[in-house]
């Protein structure tokens, strides 16, 4: 059995043609040219070069990490990775969803993000460099000045030049608000930038020509707080209207971070403006910043949360292929005497179950999360646009925290998995676990999403319509469900929902009453609800088409059992799969959602009268 060590190609294009259907996206007049068979060119192109020039590099490039040269004050990257980059750049992955105006191949989102997938299961921290480019591009391209945006776009789409997100300083992590970087208006349009900014991934770096930062910060005068924030476009290297290098633009890297994970991926400090000789443009209006990266936010939180969903595929794909060869104990079911792959104990499949149906839900709320993206972008129907937006930005939070929080999770069970073995360097799982945990933390920590899912998603929004959109689309799942699905799983969801209903009620008694403590107190538990819930549905939306499918091949099949039909028919196999990890999720998983509901009803205080002498009672003197 071959198995890949990135993801299962199979589930992929049954979440991209058979759940979401995209290639019925064409119908939108932008995407009109293309077809399934073009889709599935490019993500089959995107897997093979992600599987033969990335993922043989990612732990060499993890034991070479990244190196900072204080003499030079220059940054270098593993390199290992160049050649793995370059694979990137030459077949035209970062310019997938780009218009074709920008050089790009102007396909649907989804498609990108499927590209994405595979080059993030690959490498996490390899993936960086493209995508954060295409982040700061991103921002040119819509706030940009207009002499700008064609030079920026072409560089960086052809992989000549990189791009950052320069937000957090020592004094403003959370809290951005408090930063303290400056800018002053010059004679002409530009503003002389200073400050400096840590933890910035890929900083600085010896593949690209040019770095383009955006930069926070707040001009003279303007106020305190995220509302004087403006954000400014800060080249590495100055550069002329042709886009030729004209010199540096004092932006200096002081250090990298010595991390647990991504460690091909430098971290960089950015001192901005040491010389006072650091030149910044203006993108959006002045005091705009915090809304423009609002704007982009959710593109890079969904990211994040790709790429969670992604390292997770790759962490079950090798667990499984490990347990497929490892042999330890005798046959359980005590018919021979043979010694058996660990897969045949129940334990541990188990735990593939588990992983594996965490996996797929995880891909599936990753790809509807993208595809609806697509349709906000293309709709002209403004009810189906309204809705599209308000399900992304309920979404946002869930898939960004849900995802880290389990990709944690689930690498530990990878290493369980292998036993000891998947402790030591020498095989990919501990690599794996090191990586997932930094998702948790940045693009806002989780405890930062849950506040925003339960605050800015729900009890802020008066009238509640993202939850309104969310419960409805449940719904239909749960109606399309009915009589194809055994009607144990139907229930627990119909069950899940209005519990889920119940406890935001009981959420916004505590907003009208002013309890404001007990709500920060349960924004984590009740997000690791809507998380589940929101998995649970994924599956039942996924076993009512598996079921279908799964019926009618055994149909064609009438004669056969099921054992037989699984072992012959790749396609009974997958979705008897599919089926089962759904049953598995639905029925064992989820179950707990309802414990963690009554937890949150019961309004438990000890959060909220603990203080710091609950933790600390050694007092001086
Ligand atoms: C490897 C790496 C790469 C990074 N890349 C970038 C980058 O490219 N660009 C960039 O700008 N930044 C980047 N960051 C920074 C990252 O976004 C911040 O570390 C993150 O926002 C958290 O800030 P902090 O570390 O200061 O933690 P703090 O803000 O000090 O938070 C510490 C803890 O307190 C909690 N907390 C803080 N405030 C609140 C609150 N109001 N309510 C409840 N809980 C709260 C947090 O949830 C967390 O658990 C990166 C960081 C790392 C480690």
């Amino acid at each position: 059995m071959a198995i890949s060590p990135l993801a299962d190609s199979r589930d992929i294009k049954f979440i991209l043609f058979e759940l979401l259907e995209v290639d019925r996206l064409n119908r939108y007049e932008k995407y009109a040219d293309f077809d399934r068979d073009i889709y599935e060119e490019i993500i089959d192109l995107a897997e093979r070069i992600a599987e033969e020039k990335v993922y043989p590099v990612n732990s060499e490039a993890d034991k070479e990490h990244a190196v900072y040269d204080p003499s030079t004050k220059e940054v270098h990257i593993p390199s290992v990775l160049k050649p793995a980059l370059d694979a990137y750049y030459e077949a035209g992955f970062a310019g997938t969803h780009i218009e074709p105006e920008y050089g790009g191949m102007g396909m649907p989102f989804t498609i990108f993000q499927s590209t994405l997938d595979y080059f993030t299961c690959a490498g996490v921290a390899f993936s960086m460099y493209p995508h954060l480019s295409l982040g700061a591009m991103n921002l040119v391209k819509n706030y940009g000045r207009e002499e700008d945006r064609a030079i920026v776009c072409e560089k960086i789409i052809s992989g000549e030049w990189g791009g950052t997100m320069c937000l957090t300083e020592p004094e403003a992590g959370s809290d951005v608000g408090a930063l303290k970087s400056r800018a002053v208006q010059a004679q002409d349009d530009t503003y002389s930038v200073t400050g400096t900014k840590i933890f910035i991934s890929t900083g600085d770096n010896d593949y690209y020509s040019n770095m383009i930062h955006p930069v926070l910060a707040r001009v003279e005068g303007d106020p305190q707080g995220t509302k004087g924030i403006s954000i400014f476009m800060t080249p590495k290297y100055r550069f002329d209207s042709q886009g030729n290098l004209t010199g540096p633009n004092d932006v200096v890297c002081s250090g990298i971070e010595h991390k647990m994970g991504i460690t091909a991926s430098p971290t960089c400090t950015l001192n901005f403006g040491d010389s006072n000789e650091c030149t910044g443009s203006l993108m959006g209006d002045q005091c705009h910043g915090m809304k423009i990266m609002f704007n982009m936010m959710n593109e890079t939180r969904l990211y994040v949360g790709l790429q969670a969903m992604s390292l997770s595929s790759s962490a079950y794909m090798h667990a499984l292929a490990y347990s497929l060869e490892r042999v330890q104990g005798t046959d359980p079911t005590g018919n021979t005497n043979d010694n058996v792959a660990i897969i045949k104990h129940q334990d541990v499949k188990r735990m593939l179950l588990s992983m594996k149906s965490r996996v797929e839900a995880m891909r599936t709320l990753v790809y509807y999360n993208t595809y609806l993206f697509d349709i906000v972008e293309e709709e002209k129907d403004e009810t189906i646009k309204k809705e599209a937006q308000a399900l992304i930005d309920i979404f946002i939070p869930i898939c960004k925290a849900g995802n880290t929080d389990t990709s944690w999770q689930l690498t530990s069970d990878a290493i369980q998995v292998y036993g000891g073995y998947g402790f030591t360097k020498d095989y990919p799982v501990e690599q794996l676990a090191r990586d997932s945990k930094i998702l948790a933390l940045y693009e806002g920590t989780n405890g930062i999403q849950s506040i925003d899912l339960t605050m800015r998603k729900l009890l802020m929004n008066r009238d509640l319509y993202n939850f309104a959109v969310y419960k409805k689309r449940i719904t239909e799942t749960i109606e399309k469900a009915q009589g194809r699905v055994n009607e144990k799983y139907v229930s627990l969801i119909s069950r899940g929902l209005e519990k889920l209903d119940e406890t935001v009620t009981h959420m916004i008694k505590r907003r009208d009453n002013r309890n404001m403590d007990q709500i920060f107190a349960d924004a984590t538990p009740l997000r690791e609800l809507f998380v589940m819930m929101t998995y649970a549905w994924m599956h039942l939306w996924a076993l009512t088409t598996a079921r279908d499918r799964f019926s009618s091949i055994c149909e064609q099949n009438s004669g056969k059992s099921i054992e037989e039909l699984v072992s012959e028919n790749s396609e009974a196999a997958y979705y008897n799969g599919r089926i089962l990890s759904a049953r598995y999720y639905i029925g064992s998983e989820f179950i707990n959602f309802f414990g963690k509901a009554e937890s949150i009803l019961s309004s438990d205080t000890a959060v909220v009268e603990s203080n710091e002498f609950t933790f600390v009672n050694t007092f001086a003197g």
